[in-house]
């Protein structure tokens, strides 16, 4: 499994000037092959502790394959087809027979455990009617929730099992399908979709011209070369994992390390040994999967853990948490995890994957602005690692419970707009706003979107001139970015802005409540029509007086963090809160729940589930 033999490195043309030739994602998987077909290039672990390599040549190869049996069954340029699989080889093979053929693929998650499949059968039948795919590829064990699905998509002609699909020989491969001809680099490559935290998940468009761009942008941010070495867990469905980590290091030459997302949640350690043992160097993981490693491996299992091979560990995808990054680096500095390794990067599908990345490498930059002048004005006073008390005395701010009951909000630099990209804060009027202040990030770029697959409305929504809204709020400071939370989701009451995912974390803190499984949201009160606070937590508790406990503590921490008493405190057992796929809170679906009435059942479909077959 070592990653040595093949670790000399490649002499690429300078990352900004492939060939001309090259300006799809096909022609870079071409361009592999003639140059070093036959260097590694993934590296997937097919168990625990089984990995196979796979060339440029052999992904080739197979690709041709699946091409040749894709156009038996009719599928042709601008054809879309869903990919329903769990990381696997065939998963690779499939994306990119699918391109070779110059149809579209569409990667969606693998079934939820039982109790879910209604959960994914409805999400999912939503986005295959909206790409109108005519072909899913996806496993044996899920040929029964396909056929399910089948029935709400008019579109779907086939369903076809990786099995399936590899009984046709290689010898019936004809050397190119040149009849089909080449695809242009504004051809869409794929459809992502979005992770449906605030809706319905939207079919983002990506060119080939968006792809490149933003891969080469991320590489230029970061310097890869061909000497570093990716580890992955994430999804190969969503952007982070395919784009970031699988074309990121297609373009930059790059051995990508690949497991499933259940192997490292179900043992986190997983994703730590596979760093040493391949010598990483570049990592990615939304802010989770570091609380994981914090919490949940043992100090027996990381004896001998050597992680100084690592130079980024993006952190990304949901919001971040500075205790989490102190925690997680003083942890593994022990083990030579290097803290300025720890890297905070924003980005979104619309965006291909990656907006606003540090220019340099650096320790984590967090600044603490003043509560009350951001809760009331959206202006960001920086209290210099300090809060100031309300008698004017400052007290040294740590991220725990007591500083969240400080006078200051921790936000987190999350890097400058990628080389080639711009972005900009605006206020409800859609007007520039000055640095320091908070509005909606709007952005504009080589990596931006031509909009949703048909779904004109919401395309015409994302657009405000040339520039894309993200439905995120922020600010910037020296031209970085900082968010506060999203558009949707934030309160408005009494005049004052609350950021539902302060309270989220606060009340995360308290005992008898489930991390990561809180939802604040406004709802109005049915009587009288006025904004209502509404707290949604997860709780294992049963017994009354001290689920009421947990009420009160609930109240008292709103009120001392906000200083607004919390309108409802609904407790819930585990699994209520409406998560995406990727784990992010879904706070409109938990209204909806909340004010139909039906906080009773378990509704959570979250990514490892979803990957267990
Ligand atoms: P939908 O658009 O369907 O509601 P989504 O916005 O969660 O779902 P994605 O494009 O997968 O779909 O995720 C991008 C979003 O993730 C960003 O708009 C932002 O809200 C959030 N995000 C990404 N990086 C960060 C970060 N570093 N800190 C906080 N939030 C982040
Ligand atoms: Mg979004």
């Amino acid at each position: 499994t070592s990653l040595k033999a093949s670790a000399e490195r490649i002499e690429l043309p300078s990352a900004s000037n492939y060939p001309d030739h090259v300006t799809t994602l096909q022609d870079l998987l071409r361009w592999h092959v003639d140059q070093h077909g036959d260097r590694p290039h993934l590296y997937v672990y097919q168990d625990a502790d089984n990995v196979e390599s796979i060339s440029y040549h052999t992904l080739y190869q197979q690709a041709k394959i699946i091409a040749c049996r894709l156009q038996d069954l009719g599928i042709g340029p601008g054809d879309t087809v869903a990919i329903m699989l769990p990381t696997c080889n065939a998963y690779f093979y499939c994306f990119f027979g699918i391109l070779l053929s110059r149809a579209i693929p569409v990667p969606i998650y693998p079934p939820a455990r039982p109790s879910q499949i209604e959960d994914h059968l409805i999400r999912h039948s939503k986005i295959l009617q909206n790409a109108e795919t005519k072909l899913l590829i996806t496993v044996e064990q899920a040929k029964g929730l396909s056929t399910l699905l089948k029935l709400h998509v008019p579109a779907l002609q086939h369903i076809v099992t990786t099995e399936e699909i590899k009984t046709l020989s290689a010898e019936s491969v004809t050397s190119e399908q040149q009849h089909i001809g080449q695809a242009q680099p504004d051809d869409i490559a794929f459809l992502q979709y979005t992770s449906g935290s605030t809706g319905i998940p939207k079919g983002v468009k990506l060119t080939h011209a968006n792809l490149l761009a933003n891969i080469r942008a991320m590489g230029k941010a970061v310097g890869a070369t061909s000497d570093d070495v990716f580890v992955s867990w994430l999804p190969v469905y969503h952007d982070m994992g395919l784009i970031g980590a699988w074309f990121g290091s297609l373009y930059h030459a790059i051995p990508l390390v690949i497991m499933s997302p259940l192997n490292f949640l179900t043992q986190p350690k997983r994703w730590l040994w596979a760093l040493h043992h391949h010598r990483g160097t570049i990592t990615a993981a939304p802010n989770f999967a570091y609380e994981l490693c914090v919490n949940k491996i043992a100090d027996a299992d990381l004896e001998g853990l050597d992680l100084s091979s690592v130079r980024h560990c993006w952190n990304g995808a949901e919001p971040i948490s500075p205790a989490t990054m102190k925690a997680f680096t003083q942890r593994y500095q022990d083990h030579g995890f290097a803290p300025e390794a720890m890297t905070p990067v924003y980005g979104l599908a619309e965006s291909s994957v990656g907006l606003t990345f540090p220019l340099k490498t650096r320790t984590p930059r967090v600044e603490w602005v003043d509560r009350q002048t951001m809760m009331n004005s959206g202006r960001a006073v920086v209290n210099s690692g300090k809060a100031v008390n309300v008698d004017g005395s400052e007290t040294k701010v740590d991220q725990n419970i007591n500083s969240l009951l400080d006078h200051s909000i921790p936000l987190i630099g999350l890097g400058h707009p990628l080389p080639g990209h711009q972005i900009r804060i605006v206020d409800s009027q859609g007007r520039e706003v000055p640095e320091r202040q908070e509005g909606e990030l709007e952005f504009k770029g080589p990596s931006s979107t031509l909009g949703y697959y048909r779904t004109p409305d919401k395309t015409a929504e994302l657009y405000h001139d040339e520039w894309l809204r993200t439905g995120d709020r922020g600010l910037t400071m020296e031209g970085e970015l900082f968010l506060t939370g999203r558009v949707k989701d934030i309160i408005i009451k009494a005049g004052r802005n609350i950021y539902p995912q302060e309270l989220e974390s606060a009340v995360s803190q308290l005992d008898g409540s489930r991390k990561g499984c809180i939802a604040v949201f406004a709802s109005a009160n049915p009587k009288t029509g006025t904004e209502q606070l509404v707290v949604l937590a997860e709780t294992k508790l049963e017994d009354e007086q001290k689920k009421q406990q947990l009420r009160d503590e609930i109240q008292n921490l709103s009120f001392n963090l906000l200083g607004i008493p919390t309108d409802v405190v609904e407790l819930c057992p585990p699994h209520t809160v409406p998560k995406t796929s990727s784990g992010k809170i879904r706070r409109s679906a938990c209204k909806t729940l909340f004010e139909e009435n039906k906080l009773n059942a378990p509704q959570r479909a979250v990514w490892w589930q979803a990957t267990r077959l």
